[in-house]
């Protein structure tokens, strides 16, 4: 099992599915980025090919592009559209 690090101790953490070419989730990514260091630390299932994957990495930018050491597709990050902090439109 992977060794989570304290969230209270990352910049940076995602947890997500992600889809392939039809939109299926097919694959998923664990990524985080503990405060100090420049490399992100990914735990990635390619969703167009299966192939599970874990490495450090140094994005420049965002939206992060991994890609998948298998198949070299890259699998975009996007940005979580629910997630927005400016528009809160919860209901409850
Ligand atoms: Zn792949």
């Amino acid at each position: 099992m992977v060794n989570f690090p304290d969230i209270s101790n990352t910049n940076y953490f995602t947890n997500r599915s992600l889809p392939n070419k039809e939109g299926e989730m097919t694959g998923k990514i664990l990524m985080f980025r503990e405060k100090g260091k420049e490399e992100y630390h990914l735990i990635m299932t390619c969703p167009f090919c299966g192939h599970e994957q874990e490495r450090d990495e140094a994005f420049e930018k965002k939206p992060f592009r991994p890609k998948c050491s298998s198949c070299t597709k890259s699998i975009l990050i996007s940005k979580l559209k629910d997630a927005g902090k400016s528009k809160k439109k919860k209901k409850e």
